[in-house]
This record gives C-alpha cells, sequence and structure tokens, in this order.
C-alpha cells in the first residue's frame, strides 16, 4: 500500500464553484486495529450475499477523530451532509469524478424515502487528485497504484470487496462544511463496494450502476443501522436471542404482535414507493430459519429493491437526527411586541407539507393552520401577557412509531407576548383615578425621573402635559 501527498478542492453542488483547499498531509501509518465492513453484493439478479468482514482500519483513528470534530464544529446548518470523495481520479480526470458523483447521487434518489426526502441533503463533492489513476488490485491482485486514499479490490482476499484508508478518506473529507456520512468512490468500473457502518462510510465503483446500488443498501446499514435482510453467510438457523437491529427479529407476526415487538404495528401495510406487504417472513440477518424480515423482498435483501417500511421509518428517524422539521424563522424564546410578527420556515420534503400548528396560551388557533407567518396585531389579543407556540410536524404516514414522531420529526418555538403596561397607572393598581395623578405629583415634585414622561431627562411642563394626555386617553 503507498500513501502519497494528495491535495483537495471543495466543490459544492449547490453553488457550482470550487474552492481550493490546503494541502492534507498524510502519515505513513497503518495501525493493527481491525473493523467490521459489510460486503453485500448482487448475482446476476441483484440478490444479495456477503457478510460482515473484519478487515485492517488502515488509518490513524486520531487523525479521523480530529476531522469528524472539526468538520461537527461549524455544523450549524440544517442538513444531513453527504460528502462524496474520490480515489484513483488524477488531476485531468476531475471531470470523470464529478459524473461518477453525481451518478451515485441521482441513483439514491431514486429510492424512498430519500427521493421525497432529498431536500433534506446536502451533497458535497471534494475533489481529491491521486498521482495514479485506477485504484489497487483493478482488475486482479497485484496491481498497485499510487492513489490518494489507498482503495484497493480483493481487499480481506474477497475480490469485490472495495476497501479504503479511512483516516485519509476522513481527512479529504473535512474539506466539506460537514460530514454525516461519506460515500467514497473509486475511478473503476470494477464491480464492488463496502459499508464502514461504524464509520458512516461506505465505497462503490465510480462507473458501475450496479455498485451505485450498493452504495445505496450500505446507506441502509450506515444510515439506518439496518440488518441484511437476505439468508446466506451464517448459520442455517439462528439459536442466539433478539437481535439489535429494527428489521430482523427472532419473533414471528403474532409473536410481535403480542408482545409489542419491533415491526408490530406494521403487520399488513402496504404503501406505494415500498416494498409490499409488511409481514414476517421467515428468512434473514444471514439466517434461512429463526430469524424474521419484515417484508419479502427489500434493498436489504436484493439489489434495485425498494426500502420496506420498516426500513424507511428508521431511516426518516436517522434523517431526522441531523435535520430539524423547522429550517428558519423567529428565535426560540423571543419577545414579540404588539407590532411585530412570528415567522417559521418549515423544511419542505418533496411529497408533502409539514404540518405547521400555532397555540395562542396553549390553545389551537385552527385559523392559522399552515401559516407562516403570523402578526401579533391580528390575534385579537387583551393587555395581558401570552405565550404564541409554533409546533412543526412531518405527519407523514410513514411513520407509525408516535413518540419517535414526537421526539425526532416535532419541534417547537415559545414566544412571549409581554402585558401592555400603562405608563399613566403610575400605582400600578391596573386603573386610572385620582390616585395616579396624586402619585404623579408626589414623583414630580420629588424630582424623581419617574415623571419624566417626555423622556428627554428634565421635569418640565411637556412631562406634566404628556402626563395628563396619557391620563385622559386612558390605557390601550
Ligand atoms: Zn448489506
Amino acid at each position: 500500500m503507498r500513501y502519497a501527498l494528495s491535495c483537495t478542492a471543495l466543490f459544492t453542488i449547490a453553488t457550482g464553484t470550487c474552492l481550493a483547499a490546503g494541502p492534507v498531509s498524510v502519515q505513513d501509518a497503518r495501525d493493527e486495529e481491525l473493523v467490521s465492513v459489510h460486503g453485500c453484493f448482487g448475482d446476476e439478479n441483484g440478490n444479495l450475499s456477503g457478510g460482515i468482514f473484519q478487515v485492517p482500519m488502515d488509518g490513524e483513528v486520531i487523525e479521523f477523530l480530529e476531522a469528524m470534530d472539526r468538520a461537527s464544529a461549524g455544523a450549524l446548518d440544517n442538513r444531513l451532509d453527504l460528502v462524496i470523495v474520490g480515489d484513483g481520479y488524477t488531476a485531468g480526470e476531475m471531470g470523470q469524478f464529478h459524473v461518477d458523483a453525481d451518478g451515485i447521487v441521482n441513483s439514491l434518489y431514486q429510492y424512498e424515502p430519500f427521493t421525497s426526502y432529498q431536500s433534506y441533503f446536502r451533497v458535497t463533492k471534494v475533489e481529491v487528485v491521486s498521482n495514479e489513476s485506477g485504484v489497487d488490485n483493478d482488475p486482479s491482485p497485484g496491481i498497485f497504484r499510487d492513489t490518494a486514499l489507498d482503495m484497493l479490490y480483493w481487499c480481506s482476499n474477497i475480490e469485490r470487496l472495495l476497501c479504503i484508508n479511512v483516516g485519509k478518506a476522513y481527512t479529504a473529507a473535512a474539506a466539506a462544511p460537514d460530514i454525516d456520512q461519506i460515500i467514497a468512490i473509486s475511478n473503476s468500473s470494477k464491480y464492488g463496494g463496502a459499508g464502514y457502518s461504524s464509520n458512516n462510510l461506505g465505497t462503490a465503483a465510480g462507473q458501475n450502476s450496479a455498485a451505485a446500488d450498493v452504495a445505496i443498501h450500505e446507506l441502509g446499514h450506515s444510515l439506518g443501522d439496518l440488518a441484511d435482510e437476505y439468508t446466506y453467510g451464517g448459520p442455517v438457523t439462528y439459536t442466539g436471542g433478539e437481535l439489535v437491529p429494527v428489521n430482523v427479529s427472532i419473533y414471528d407476526q403474532s409473536e410481535q404482535v403480542a408482545l409489542s415487538r419491533k415491526w408490530y404495528n406494521w403487520m399488513g401495510a402496504s404503501t406505494s414507493g415500498f416494498d409490499n406487504p409488511i409481514g414476517a417472513y421467515e428468512g434473514g440477518n444471514y439466517s434461512q430459519l429463526g430469524v424474521y424480515r419484515p417484508s419479502s423482498n427489500s434493498m436489504m435483501r436484493a439489489l434495485g429493491r425498494p426500502f420496506n417500511l420498516v426500513n424507511a421509518e428508521k431511516l426518516l428517524k436517522e434523517i431526522y437526527r441531523e435535520v430539524s422539521p423547522i429550517d428558519d424563522g423567529t428565535a426560540d424564546g423571543t419577545e414579540l411586541g404588539r407590532d411585530d410578527s412570528a415567522w417559521i420556515v418549515p423544511m419542505r420534503p418533496l411529497n408533502h407539507d409539514l404540518t405547521v400548528l400555532w397555540y395562542l396560551d396553549g390553545v389551537l388557533r385552527a385559523d392559522l393552520i399552515g401559516d407562516e407567518t403570523v402578526d401579533i396585531a391580528s390575534l385579537g389579543l387583551d393587555d395581558q401577557e401570552h405565550e404564541l407556540r409554533v409546533v412543526v410536524v412531518d405527519g407523514i404516514n410513514w411513520v407509525r412509531n408516535e413518540a419517535m414522531r414526537d421526539q425526532f420529526m416535532t419541534k417547537e418555538r415559545v414566544y412571549t407576548i409581554p402585558s401592555i403596561v400603562c405608563s399613566a397607572d403610575i400605582n400600578g393598581d391596573g386603573v386610572l383615578d385620582f390616585f395616579d395623578i396624586s402619585a404623579f405629583l408626589t414623583l414630580f415634585s420629588a424630582g424623581d425621573l419617574a415623571a419624566d414622561f417626555s423622556g428627554d431627562g428634565t421635569l418640565d411642563f411637556f412631562d406634566i402635559s404628556m402626563f395628563l394626555g396619557t391620563y385622559a386617553a386612558g390605557c390601550p
């Protein structure tokens, strides 16, 4: 394995601009630490097999953690940041890198929930220049190339397992404004990929359409922490305890329903855009028996298939960990005057609107549902203090776990509208009467600037005139 100095340039799809970044120095370091990667590959029908493999971490963990910290320090944006880095692309091949990266992203957006929630993503392509074109062991073992991220086929002696130096990938990706997920693509058409789920990193061949689907499947692992739903690679019969991932269970349909476990509240559901219907199908997590999966087929079982609703619900939860349903608006806790407005910008999925609800003193204002701006003057308030609260919630029916919806897909902001203080009500008893006049004259005689109604710093005739004017007008 070779190590090389590389330089990166930042390219943001949204603006179409390139920003030069400083050279990234990487150390010739290879520790002994192993990391689990998913290697899931489709046959000619897309049916997946493979499993979890232990491969060298290949990169300074500390270096990678620093990159993470650096990236998250400035992460004030409200998007899930998908960073794409390439390996084996020379300076003259950056055009190809962008074509390949766009192909991966366009493939991703073919699948729900990513199709409808693509507005929640920010994709940043980071140009990483390699000294030589192509990556190691392509097409066969023993072919070495001097590349920036040390990608290689035949990782752990598995032809299609496409490994990478994780530390170098993170160092390069740190040129992006933020990192939530990384997809690293090889300058190759040779089928392959790998999912470093614990590092939120997936690899894929840049010029292989099936490999693009591998990258999406890997995102199911790394973003959704989803299990494989295929049946090869493990013991024929699984005999262990309940599995952690949301999309596999040792419980069949009736047991799930009886115990309120896993996807019990999805049984029988069918929704367009997903692999249907939901049930408990035996086989999954590399075993044919003793494990159940939510749908007959799915992206976690075969390439080219949609995700199922159980997958989608979890993916939405993870997306909403990074993205608030309130994208912008009047800051939470703001004190609003009677002439002010409160405004909110909800996130905008492509297939539906989020629900915007306004509560005045805890009572839903039905006339304001969906409004993004509310004029305080239009609320018909009395002089007392009031509370205005806005709640934005994603009510999509791809989620049935209402506790999850409340925690991750609902956000609120609360505003205070202070009571109107009547300046002529000197003694503050809520009525204007002789005692206020008396109190004013007492302050005035004593030279107390509380009687400075004109606000000019001196007590004179104008203060008496303004007090009497306010008094005569009555408090608003
Ligand atoms: Zn997999």
